[in-house]
């Protein structure tokens, strides 16, 4: 059996939730969640980083830091994961989904200015699988009119655009530390962001000035702003430090794997029976995730099923979120859904994960070439 996903888990966690748990210190904000906090601004550049309960929570977080309001729109991709729309959803604002590249599934940063409207507030870019989205023009399209730019890099740790750590160009950045993630602390994420802020400590601390208080700045700790929790407990900081401290022999071990399924599969793509992944010039990947296209829905299907007689795990991904229940309910779709919906039909990821080894990408390599060979539909 060759899963699709295992949790990350490098051995070094066990000690440091004991360690945790012995300092009786578990609620958040502790030497842990400052260690990561340290690695992640140290990593990215950010001029702050803060640990959240979720990559969601991240996305949340930002929405509100951003001001999105009622009446507001937020411009994204629809080949994203439900939360990314969410935030702004909660906010009540509207998801404007337009299309993506069918290159590096990204949403096309040449259709976004289009989309832009005097209600417009914030564009949500999704650097898919750890690729980067053309934050140039992005950017661009912000400073023309006035808009925040909120990343989701939930996907994009250790990830960059032109030297630039993935989540970190925009206004703010969301990283999530899901255990389908790179990095895990089982549910988790941070944001960052690219200028400081004082509001954030308090929107993530129960709208309080705590962290100021914990500091010595302050003498009590009162009310401030609108807010609610936002910290992860140390037990989940902890666990992600085992990982974080291994970044990059977890990063190295990912694109080593990420490499060995695409030679392997080159040949199949040279024949024109399925496509790969494409990096374009100035993004460097993480090896978040390894997928490939197949010619449409029915040969996916039929693959997927194929592997795991084979007892190989894939999967599928993003139901494009302007045709689910949620979607049609509170966002619109701008201009033509030329690749969203047939690209995301024909996307099939493979096993992908900290531990995976060598043989095992050559058995799904195998797999996959003798579903080729045997010609299905
Ligand atoms: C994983 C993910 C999220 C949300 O992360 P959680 O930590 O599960 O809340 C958001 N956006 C994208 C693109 C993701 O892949």
């Amino acid at each position: 059996m060759i899963p699709f996903n295992i949790p990350p888990y490098t051995g070094r966690e066990d000690e440091y939730v004991l360690q945790a748990i012995h300092s009786h210190k578990i609620c958040g904000d502790g030497a842990f969640t400052q260690k990561c906090h340290d690695w992640l601004a140290r990593h990215t550049g950010a001029a702050q980083a803060l640990l959240t309960t979720s990559g969601s929570s991240a996305l949340d977080m930002a929405a509100i830091l951003c001001g999105v309001g009622p009446g507001d729109e937020v411009i994204l991709p629809s080949y994203t994961f439900s939360a990314t729309a969410n935030a702004f959803v909660l906010a009540g604002a509207t998801p404007v989904f337009v299309d993506i590249r069918p290159d590096t599934m990204n949403i096309d940063e040449t259709l976004i200015e289009d989309a832009v409207t005097d209600r417009t507030r914030a564009i949500c870019p999704v650097h898919y699988a750890g690729v980067g989205c053309e934050m140039d023009q992005i950017l661009a399209v912000a400073r023309r009119h006035g808009l925040k730019v909120i990343e989701d890099a939930a996907q994009g740790v250790m990830a960059s655009y032109k030297g630039q750590a993935l989540g970190s160009i925009g206004d703010y950045g969301c990283f999530s530390f899901h255990e389908s993630k790179n990095y895990s602390m089982g549910e988790g994420g941070a944001i960052l962001l690219r200028q400081e802020d004082p509001r954030a400590e308090m929107v993530r601390e129960k709208g309080t000035n705590r962290a100021r208080f914990l500091r010595g700045q302050v003498d009590k700790y009162t009310w401030e702003v609108a807010g609610t929790s936002f910290l992860p407990s140390e037990l989940n900081a902890a666990y992600l430090w085992g990982q974080l401290e291994l970044a990059d022999q977890i990063n190295a071990a990912r694109l080593h794997s990420w490499q060995l399924y695409y030679d392997g599969l080159a040949p199949l793509a040279r024949d024109g029976h399925i496509e790969l992944p494409y990096i374009p010039d100035g993004c460097v990947h993480n090896g978040h995730m390894f997928y490939i296209k197949t010619r449409d829905l029915a040969q996916r299907t039929a693959l997927s099923g194929y592997l795991k007689q084979r007892g190989i795990g894939s999967a599928f991904h993003y139901v494009p979120l302007h045709s689910a229940a949620a979607g049609l309910r509170y966002g619109r779709f701008h201009g033509e859904d030329k690749y969203t919906t047939r690209e995301s039909e024909r996307l099939l990821r493979l096993p992908m994960y900290y531990g995976l080894t060598d043989s095992q990408i050559a058995q799904v390599v195998e797999a996959v070439t003798a579903f080729y060979r045997e010609s299905r539909p």
